[in-house]
């Protein structure tokens, strides 16, 4: 498919977003800052999701899909964002979301509060089994099993979605398909553009990497639009030298489908596999959750505990062990994520970090 041929929805959120420099983290870490502030997308609360969804939303129903249907965990921030946009343009959408531990969440909290205010059908896919096998599976072949859990799962809703007169546009969890990778493709052009008007040029762009599509639809717009940054991307779990793999050929497939003539290779593909990863997926440590309260308490602003703080941590790191020097100039992608923060699991974290077993006092009113 031709670039020229592929639309998108034009009032699908709010853009450009801002870009402004941080400068009380830049004075400390000896380097220029910035933030591209895509936790400002501006529909169905924001996030990175909204820039795929332009083009995927155009595409379901330029060829008459009734339904959006898409997979992530019960805290999924693409499924918000699905829900968000499906119901902005007159359409039904289902997420099925994994629960590894097999149980459905007793109480709404953070995206799934969001989820049930927007109407979206939410379906719970049970893992459980994947984890409790022997041999013991690795993450990575956790992943592939649950991709064959899900396909199962999709065709039963797809049936019962059908059965209603319905027709189900499907999309993999993070919208990471060729298409959807055209909303950071672009997003390239637009940070050129905001960079040129301020005059301001940066060595290396960061983002969090989970799906693919985000860092991949980064770097091929970095390459076609000739940016002059490096596209760096931080793990939100831990992955082995897989994960780069699956990256170049997830890259080089989209470049084939938009006929871009680009081509990556291993050594062109800089992410931290592990460094910023915390635990597992949506399980941080200790450090995401410095990172949090350090952008809060330098900067004023919120980053969550499964993405953006695990991808900030990146830039700490990278600027700390030098392997982007002293003195060059940084861009962070916020790509959103913030009702994680309210997540029942991340809410129990902060209230024992923050207020449990904390001195809190009433102002006494005598006089
Ligand atoms: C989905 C998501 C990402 C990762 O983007 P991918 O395209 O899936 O790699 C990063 N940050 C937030 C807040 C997200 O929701």
């Amino acid at each position: 498919m031709k670039l020229s041929e592929i639309k998108k929805m034009e009032d699908c959120g709010c853009f450009p977003t801002p870009v402004h420099e941080l400068k009380n983290l830049g004075r400390e870490l000896n380097c220029r800052l910035f933030i591209k502030r895509d936790d400002l997308t501006g529909l169905g609360f924001s996030g990175n999701k909204v820039r795929k969804l332009q083009y995927l939303v155009r595409d379901a129903k330029d060829r008459g899909y009734t339904t959006l249907l898409t997979f992530g965990g019960v805290q999924t921030n693409h499924g918000r964002q699905t829900a968000a946009v499906a119901n902005k343009y007159g359409m039904k959408s289902v997420v099925i979301a994994t629960v590894e531990d097999g149980r459905i969440p007793e109480k709404l909290s953070g995206n799934l509060l969001l989820d049930a205010i927007l109407g979206c059908d939410v379906r719970f896919l049970d893992t459980s089994a994947l984890k409790k096998g022997s041999p013991k599976l690795s993450p990575d072949e956790i992943k592939t099993e649950t991709l064959k859990l899900r396909r199962i799962a999709a065709d039963r809703v797809i049936a019962e979605y059908e059965e209603k007169g319905e027709k189900v546009y499907e999309m993999p969890a993070g919208g990471s398909t060729p298409i959807g990778c055209l909303g950071y493709f672009f997003a390239v052009k637009e940070i050129m553009d905001q960079l040129e008007q301020k005059n301001q040029k940066i060595d290396y762009l960061v983002c969090p990497t989970g799906s693919n599509g985000t860092y991949a639809g980064l770097w091929l717009g970095s390459r076609y639009f000739g940016a002059p940054f490096e596209v760096i991307g931080g793990c939100v779990s831990p992955h082995e030298e897989i994960y780069i793999e699956n990256m170049v050929k997830f890259i080089n497939e989209t470049s084939q489908f938009l006929e871009l003539n680009i081509t990556a290779k291993r050594k062109d593909i800089h992410i931290l596999c592990t460094e910023c990863a915390g635990i597992a997926y949506d399980k941080p440590d200790e450090e995401t959750f410095e990172t949090i309260y350090k952008m809060a308490r330098s900067e004023g602003l919120f980053i969550d505990p499964c993405y953006t703080g695990k991808g900030f941590t990146a830039v700490l790191k990278l600027l700390k062990s030098e392997k982007i020097p002293k003195g060059s100039s940084v861009l962070f992608i916020h790509t959103g994520g913030l009702p994680g923060l309210y997540s029942q699991q991340h809410l129990e974290k902060f209230s024992k970090d923050l207020w449990e077993g904390k001195e809190h006092s009433m102002v006494p009113l005598n006089r």
